[in-house]
């Protein structure tokens, strides 16, 4: 709410940009309608006269990071010119996770290699590349930044084009350089910094907008190998905030960096944890798919630490390790998820995510007034065990019968706390029926203790699962369900949340 006292005193400031961003539309098309290369767009219109900034990712299937910072980017408001996003180019490749469009081998299947300029002529070709190259030149781009992704660290000598930015005419190496001083801030290993290559690729889109159009063109790679996606989308976020900013159509990079979702998104909003001691991107794809409906999003230690949850519905923290987890985070992400779920937020942890919500040990979110129980064997193994569902339990899940095998992977064993930081009374949603115990453990010490719990902590609201439901067939609903009873105290935010 800005009041007139308020609006004074941003205008004193000269934040007058800033206010005006809320004049500006949102518009929203489609091209190549019909076919499978169908796939959105959306352009956020300042109404103030300036560049228009044209954002493509998804251009190569197997670069997630492309595709979804591109998603993340077109939630962005600009005060000046015009941001258009196309976040999806290659919906059948994105769908496959193929760098080529599926059923086509080489530069026949590679649409970065079908925008083949001849005597300052586009000559689209393929199937797809024609819809898009009619929609660039509808949107006119005075600068156009491609996101993808590379195999490899160029600094570390790799061939891949990863960890880099790659730009066509020499006209535009300030452009570029800015980007790179933005995203180098803070990557402390030399190897892992972005470094300029110059000189795009025949037949690549942003080779073609740079000759053909005139237009500042870049490729911005990120890559894949050995760092999550949400490292990876911030990467893409913060080259592209800083190029914005420059051209003066924001003020601030960081609320940009750090904007990841629309408020005003109906979908339920779930943030992700894939920071260190999170497991592997093939475990959070299956989390994915088991939140169909779900606006799910990649959430690492910076996000977190820079307060991205506030935007969320909830958060899971899945499989892995909770001391990692823990670790990743640090003290100051502890307290922001702390306090994201003191004010309403819903929290589900799975196996370690529970780990981390637990009271007694000394990284522990202290959620949920239980200890963890018999820690020196929490090599216990792994196993498909029987656990027993409470009516609670019946209710949550739509069961109707209370006995179910759920697979385990050393999950914590729960007692009621010693010391509970939080007195809000547990409710036991399932129990262990049978147990296992390699390692020295005793299978009988879990037997009959709690496997499934829930509690409200503040005005939000916590469920943890020591076992994996996601890993359990026929249990493909009980995450969101989880996520149902997660949420339910929190209204949906009527308007975009104050920073
Ligand atoms: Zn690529």
């Amino acid at each position: 709410m800005i009041t007139a006292t308020r609006l004074a005193h941003i205008l004193s400031l000269g934040l007058l940009l800033a206010v005006a961003a809320h004049a500006g539309e949102i518009e929203e098309g489609v091209i190549a309608s019909g076919t499978p290369f169908e796939t959105r767009w959306r352009a956020y219109d300042s109404d103030v006269e300036g560049p228009t900034v044209l954002v493509i990712g998804g251009v190569h299937g197997n670069e997630p990071s492309g595709h979804r910072a591109a998603r993340q980017i077109a939630t962005w408001s600009v005060n000046r010119g015009r941001l258009v996003v196309l976040p999806a180019a290659n919906p059948p490749a994105l769908a496959a996770r193929t760098r080529r469009i599926p059923g086509l081998d080489g530069d026949a299947g590679d649409l970065n290699r079908h925008f083949e300029v001849m005597d300052d002529e586009v000559r689209p070709t393929g199937p797809a590349a024609p819809a898009i190259w009619t929609f660039i030149e509808s949107i006119k781009p005075d600068v156009i930044l491609d996101l993808h992704e590379g195999y490899g660290f160029r600094a570390a000598g790799s061939k891949s084009v990863g960890t880099s930015i790659i730009t066509h005419r020499k006209v535009d190496d300030p452009a570029q350089q800015l980007m790179l001083d933005a995203v180098n801030r803070g990557i402390e290993n030399p190897e892992r910094r972005f470094v300029d290559l110059n000189g795009i690729v025949k037949g690549s889109l942003a080779r073609a907008a740079a000759v053909a159009l005139g237009a500042e063109a870049h490729i911005l790679e990120t890559t894949w190998k050995d760092q999550p996606l949400s490292r990876r989308c911030r990467q893409h976020r913060r080259m592209v905030a800083a190029r914005l900013v420059d051209l003066g159509m924001n003020v601030d990079s960081e609320p940009m960096v750090d904007m990841m979702v629309d408020p005003e998104d109906a979908r339920p909003r779930i943030a992700l944890f894939d920071g260190a001691g999170a497991g592997s991107a093939s475990q959070g794809r299956r989390f994915e798919a088991q939140l169909p409906g779900c606006r799910v999003e990649r959430l690492g230690p910076e996000d977190i630490q820079a307060g991205c949850l506030d935007a969320f519905d909830a958060v899971i923290f899945p499989g892995g390790s909770g001391s990692g987890q823990a670790e990743a985070i640090g003290v100051p992400g502890r307290e922001k998820v702390r306090a994201f779920v003191d004010e309403g937020g819903g929290y589900i942890g799975v196996c370690a995510g529970s780990y981390l919500a637990l009271d007694n040990y000394t990284w522990g979110l202290r959620l949920v007034p239980m200890d963890s129980h018999d820690r020196k064997h929490w090599r216990r193994g792994n196993a498909s065990l029987k656990i027993e569902l409470t009516a609670e339990g019946m209710e949550t899940f739509l069961e109707s019968e209370p006995m179910r095998e759920i697979a385990f992977r050393q999950g914590p064993l729960m007692q009621p706390s010693d010391e509970p930081d939080n007195n809000a009374a547990v409710d036991v949603l399932a129990w262990f029926r049978t147990g296992v115990g390699r390692n020295g453990a005793d299978p009988a010490t879990m037997v009959d203790t709690p496997a499934i719990v829930r509690v409200e902590f503040g005005e939000g609201r916590v469920l943890l699962f020591s076992p994996h439901p996601e890993l359990t067939d026929d249990m493909e609903d009980w995450l969101r369900l989880a996520f149902d009873w997660a949420v339910e105290t929190k209204p949906v935010p009527a308007a975009a949340p104050s920073r």
